[in-house]
């Protein structure tokens, strides 16, 4: 993970860290060793760091070690789709499962779809899976450039 929250020894406060640095200096003047400092949070997403560092500073305020707690992160129906999907070798089956899902979450798909799963999941253009699907009749057509699965 990118980024952890810390607290200074000295002043008791939280900070933000980004660990491809070894080291911080606190507001308070302490030098901060990461390697000799325990990550109470870690993150890769900036956004969350900057909520995790209220929380903490907000816990040691009453006087608590901080626990932030992992929030369950907001996936979308793209993201999901693609870890699904990746596993899976051959690309036809690959699209026929992506094709299925995208019709079960959005009701019919279109290029932008296909190609926002692809791109998570790193294969194959849009226009060649759509075609490869719609040659195996795994998608069909309902208006232009719109397709549901079979
Ligand atoms: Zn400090």
């Amino acid at each position: 993970m990118r980024y952890a929250v810390i607290v200074c020894p000295k002043c008791n406060k939280a900070k933000g860290i980004d660990t491809i640095k070894k080291t911080t200096t606190c507001p308070c003047g302490r030098e901060i060793v990461f390697a000799r400092t325990k990550f109470y949070f870690e993150t890769d997403s900036p956004l969350e760091l900057a909520g995790a560092v209220a929380e903490a500073n907000a816990q040691l305020g009453d006087g608590n070690v901080p626990k932030i707690a992992k929030k369950p992160r907001k996936r979308d129906a793209y993201s999901s789709i693609s870890e699904r999907v990746r596993p899976i070798r051959d690309p036809v089956e690959r699209m026929r499962v992506i094709a299925s899902e995208l019709t079960e979450a959005k009701g019919e798909f279109g290029h932008e779809d296909i190609k926002r799963v692809l791109t998570l999941t790193g294969r194959d253009t849009p226009e060649d899976i759509i075609a490869k699907l719609q040659k195996a009749n795994l998608i069909y057509e309902v208006s232009e450039g719109r397709f549901r699965s079979v």
